[in-house]
């Protein structure tokens, strides 16, 4: 049976007596009154709302259908406590709130009414749970059903502050080699699918304690919370996903290759932001895609300074272009056997009003990472090309490339075009190129190749024997110049196997018909060894150190005195 029923009614407000005879007026007073009462009591046992009012002893003297239904089930006791009735008589708060042990939740008040307490209770299960599931949305990705961002990152607060009982023990975050050129080739299409088959083999590659998000278009990111050892469990799963990510993916049935990077983060105690270290973990994922190979890298604190240090560089460069801090030098390269200066090698000098004198050597690998090398190097090949012009017809300049330049199909016409503007002779200008542009897989580099020897431009190999040194470069392309690097040559001083290889190399690149250069040639020992050797031309300090532009004509004037003299003694 119910708990509300109208015997109860009794207990509400001031009950009419018959001990006095009533007035008329008194009657009509009376009448309303009662009328007021009964209406009072519809509106209570009709409501949606769950009414009652409760005892000091837990006795509930009036309840409503709704408060039935709802508590009903409910001994007064139980009751008493669920709904914090005994707390909160004893001067504790309303408790606004509550969640019983079956899943529902209400929206509670509870007033005084004389000794009675009033409660007023709303079924808010619906709001809640909807609410929940708008809060789950705004953190799950859409597109892998993964966690998003804000998930991982308030998750990661949490772990970090040391809610619970886990705390988070290693944040990995890991990034898609070439994604988007995968996204602008096959369409946008494929690429999400794509995402979607990473986001499944990473949730195949953790644990149940682990959280897992996608932080970025192709960033996804783990917070390891296991007791394993660190850093060797997050070290061996970052191994564990380059290795899974990398291998093939079959979409739409398109076999697609992608690789994947690792940055790793092992929070300390001190570590209470959520952004940083994730912003730690993503310092080290970039050191590991800058190292090709790496495949994964913890974070030190070492690459934090390091990477400051590569940002201002980056600005610095990315200023020197436009302001003319960049020049060029000429070192000339002797012909062994003519006694003469046959060419000259441009080297890019970069005078930084801040920095003093930069290293080629510490410039150049940066700007290959950031794709700077692009103007850079067309900058050097046309005022290479436009400074040589003015040379003797039978001077030739040589301009280093790098690899990365030859993987953009620009370079072609920036070679032409720079020929052109200058009006040099294409036989005059020489490409180095080292043994990592011949690497490219799909061969375009050689084709690239093909097409400058076609237009009679002539290619040297540089630095060789520091690489693969493969022999099967040099069957692949026919190079017109091999170039000794230095370290062979300056340790053929005391070491017989440097030795053995500059005779070797010399003794290949004169039966495939290839000059062949010792680069770094100090001293007049050096020259008569490597002249001994059999090498063709040598480079070094010994005729000269690089050049600027305009001591060159009398450089050369002062080498045709000197022949001169020599043929007049
Ligand atoms: P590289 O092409 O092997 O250039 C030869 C380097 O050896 C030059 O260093 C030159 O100054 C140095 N050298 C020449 N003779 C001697 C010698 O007798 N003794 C010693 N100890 N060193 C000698 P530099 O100018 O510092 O250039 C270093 C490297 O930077 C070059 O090596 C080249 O790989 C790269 N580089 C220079 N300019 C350019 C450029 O315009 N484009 C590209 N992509 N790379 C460049
Ligand atoms: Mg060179
Ligand atoms: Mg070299």
């Amino acid at each position: 049976m119910g708990i509300g029923s109208f015997a109860r009614s009794t207990e509400i407000g001031p009950i009419a007596t018959a001990a006095a005879l009533p007035s008329s007026g008194q009657q009509a007073a009376a009448a309303t009154a009662e009328r007021g009462r009964e209406l009072t009591l519809a509106a209570f046992m009709n409501v949606e709302v769950a009414l009652a009012m409760i005892g000091p002893d837990g006795t509930i003297h009036l309840s409503n259908p709704v408060f039935d239904r709802a508590f009903g089930m409910l001994p007064p006791d139980e009751l008493q406590q669920q709904l914090q009735i005994e707390a909160w008589r004893r001067g504790g708060d309303d408790p606004g709130e509550v969640t019983l042990p079956d899943g529902r939740t209400f929206a509670l008040r509870l007033r005084r009414l004389g000794q009675d307490c009033f409660v007023r209770a709303q079924d808010i299960t619906d709001q809640v749970a909807s609410l929940a599931h708008q809060a789950q949305l705004a953190r799950t990705d859409r597109l892998t059903e993964l966690g998003n961002r804000l998930m991982f990152c308030e998750r990661l607060e949490a772990l970090l502050r040391g809610d619970g009982e886990v705390s988070a023990r290693a944040v990995l975050t890991i990034d898609l080699n070439r994604f988007k050129a995968i996204n602008d080739t096959l369409g946008r299409e494929i690429g999400d699918a794509l995402l979607g088959l990473v986001a499944k083999r990473i949730r195949s590659a953790v644990t149940q304690d682990d959280v897992v998000a996608r932080l970025d278009s192709d960033e996804f990111g783990i917070i390891q919370t296991g007791t394993g050892p660190q850093p060797e469990t997050a070290t061996s799963q970052a191994k564990r996903l380059v290795d899974l990510l990398s291998r093939p993916y079959l979409v739409e049935g398109q076999l697609i290759n992608v690789g994947a990077a690792v940055g790793i983060a092992l929070p300390g105690d001190q570590d209470t932001d959520p952004d940083v270290v994730i912003k730690n973990a993503d310092i080290a994922l970039n050191r590991a895609k800058q190292e090709r190979h790496a495949g994964y890298r913890v974070f030190e604190s070492q690459m934090d300074v390091t990477m400051r240090a590569r940002r201002m560089l980056e600005t610095d460069l990315r200023r020197a272009l436009a302001l003319r801090e960049f020049a060029l030098v000429y070192q000339p390269q002797f012909d062994l056997a003519t006694r003469r200066i046959v060419g000259f090698e441009a080297l890019l000098r970069w005078h930084s009003p801040t920095r003093g004198a930069v290293s080629p050597l510490d410039f150049i690998p940066l700007t290959e990472e950031t794709g700077m090398i692009g103007p850079i190097g067309d900058w050097v090949l046309r005022t290479a090309c436009r400074e040589a012009a003015n040379w003797p017809d039978d001077i030739s300049v040589a301009v280093n490339i790098s690899a990365v330049q030859f993987e953009n199909r620009g370079l072609l016409t920036t070679i032409v075009s720079a020929l052109a503007e200058s009006g040099l002779e294409p036989r005059r200008l020489e490409l180095e190129i080292t043994e990592s542009v011949m690497l490219d897989a799909h061969g375009t580099a050689l084709g690239l190749l093909q097409q400058l020897r076609a237009i009679g431009v002539r290619v040297s190999l540089d630095d060789f024997g520091t690489g693969y040194s493969s022999l099967g470069y040099l069957r692949s392309f026919p190079f017109d110049k091999i170039k000794i690097d230095q370290s062979f040559v300056r340790d053929t001083n005391n070491d017989r196997s440097s030795r053995a290889i500059v005779r070797a190399i010399a003794a290949l690149g004169h039966n495939l018909g290839m000059t062949t250069v010792a680069e770094g040639v100090e001293t007049e020992e050096q020259m008569t060894r490597v002249t001994e050797d059999g090498c063709t031309e040598i480079q070094g300090y010994l005729i000269s150190r690089p050049l600027p532009a305009d001591q060159i004509g009398p450089f050369l004037a002062n080498q045709d005195a000197a022949a001169t003299r020599t043929a007049a003694e």
